[in-house]
């Protein structure tokens, strides 16, 4: 196990003990506290013997996402019983259509920018973020955003989750991508679940065709222009590491029929059954090609494209891709 989960998980433990510790003695030894009590000071235990986050039946490392939601669990998937199995499915269909409904509308047509995006996790949840905000009465202030939290699975989405409810009460106060990039990064290291980290792209569409591009070590969104094909690199560290990382913006100038095509590394880093990378210049050769698409043309084309290269092979990370197009 990481050494920054290992810390992680051992001051969630003790902060668990502390407070049960002042519970017990508020309420006096109530059978059910007294148990969490012993439970915690035995993971505390089996964590100085070096048995800690090991399956009781297997001796395989329990799922390190089910460790973050709960730092007690004892057992693998594999191995809890058939009704532990039942209530993990239901947490998890839930946890699925929660995660759904923070999605925004899948086709945005605004100030003469046409945007679509595709969200396909591999799990029931996804690690991915992405979302698409108008704010401001004054027009010209389409942003979208799209972000990858590293892992997958359940502690994913949570973080996803919370970074989601960050930008959407940040949106309101920031006009500039930077300065917002920034905050949320503030916010997100001060959470209790930073011993992860994310990547994010942070842009604002204006209608004269500009776009500033706040990019925190995201994969670089890509400029298509006729058949040529731009990267425009990251701005800044991913958010979550330091809480006083600086970000700046980028400004990219979009013409009519031009696009901006952003995605997260599950589209470039898939992989073909003989471990081939689908890869950025597969990608830059197909949008060149195709860059007289409508977004949702371009988004399908893409995807066509890497369901070919795979060839069936299975995808091992959640994938999303963003088109924003300047209408002609
Ligand atoms: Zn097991």
């Amino acid at each position: 196990m990481g050494d920054a989960l290992n810390t992680f998980l051992r001051e969630q433990l003790e902060h668990r003990r502390d407070r049960l510790e002042s519970a017990l003695n508020q309420f006096g030894r109530a059978g059910q506290l007294a148990q969490l009590l012993q439970e915690v000071d035995s993971a505390l235990e089996r964590m100085d013997q070096g048995t800690y986050g090991l399956c009781e039946a297997c001796h395989e490392p329990v799922e390190a996402d089910r460790l973050m939601a709960d730092p007690l669990i004892r057992f693998c998937i594999s191995h809890l019983t058939t009704e532990q199995q039942r209530a993990l499915e239901q947490d998890l269909e839930l946890a699925s259509r929660t995660q759904a409904s923070l999605l925004p509308k899948p086709h945005v047509v605004q100030d003469g920018w046409e945007l679509c995006y595709h969200y396909a996790p591999l799990g029931p949840v996804s690690g991915d973020y992405v979302d698409v905000l108008t704010a401001g009465a004054d027009g010209g202030n389409l942003f979208f955003l799209l972000g990858d939290v590293v892992g997958k699975g359940v502690a994913a989405s949570m973080l996803m989750a919370h970074i989601h409810a960050t930008i959407r009460t940040l949106i309101s106060l920031h006009r500039r991508v930077d300065e917002l990039v920034e905050q949320a990064n503030r916010l997100f290291c001060e959470s209790t679940l930073a011993a992860y980290f994310a990547t994010l792209v942070c842009g604002r569409a204006s209608h004269n065709g500009e776009v500033e591009l706040s990019n925190a070590g995201h994969c670089p969104p890509l400029v298509v222009r006729g058949g040529q094909v731009e990267r425009t690199e990251p701005t800044g560290l991913p958010i979550g590491l330091f809480s006083n990382s600086q970000y700046s913006a980028r400004r990219v100038s979009l013409g009519k029929g031009e696009t901006l095509f952003l995605f997260t590394d599950g589209l470039t880093e898939a992989r073909s059954h003989s471990g081939e990378e689908y890869g950025e210049s597969r990608l830059t050769d197909l949008l060149a090609a195709r860059h007289g698409l409508s977004p949702q043309a371009l988004a399908a084309a893409c995807l066509e494209d890497v369901n070919a290269f795979l060839a069936g092979a299975p995808r091992a990370d959640d994938l999303t891709i963003m088109v924003l197009r300047r209408q002609d």
